[in-house]
């Protein structure tokens, strides 16, 4: 279940800086997910689609781009990527690995609908 507490933080953050653009809607939201994070992209889409009800990213689209697994080698001082299922050096098959990506979340970028009319914008909650 632990994509329903990062899609809320991931909506949290989305609407946050949508609303510092000034964007009316959220249409697409780019993510980078590491591989060993285990994040499974359709899940975070369910419960988005769920959590963002009645919000301005109501209908939103997740498109995730996984990042590879990479390692340097603590004894051949390589670097490799590497499968999240199969922990060893590419190149010497060591198990000492230094691990120097693949553990990301993150949001790339977001597709949004800026509103034009700034005026009405700065009517909103000032008073
Ligand atoms: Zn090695």
């Amino acid at each position: 279940m632990h994509e329903l507490s990062i899609t809320e933080h991931l909506l949290e953050d989305c609407i946050k800086s949508a609303r510092e653009k000034n964007a009316s809607k959220i249409r697409v939201i780019h993510l980078c997910i590491g591989q060993l994070r285990g994040i499974i992209p359709d899940c975070i889409q369910i419960y988005l689609d769920m959590l963002s009800e009645g919000t301005i990213a109501e209908g939103a689209r997740i498109e995730a781009e996984y990042l590879p697994v990479k390692v340097l080698c603590r004894d051949c001082k390589k670097e490799g990527e590497i499968s999240p299922g199969h922990l060893a050096c590419p190149h010497c098959k060591s198990l000492k690995l230094k691990l120097l990506s693949g553990k990301e979340f993150y949001i790339k970028s977001m597709e949004v609908d800026i509103d034009g009319n700034q005026s009405t914008a700065s009517d909103n909650g000032l008073e």
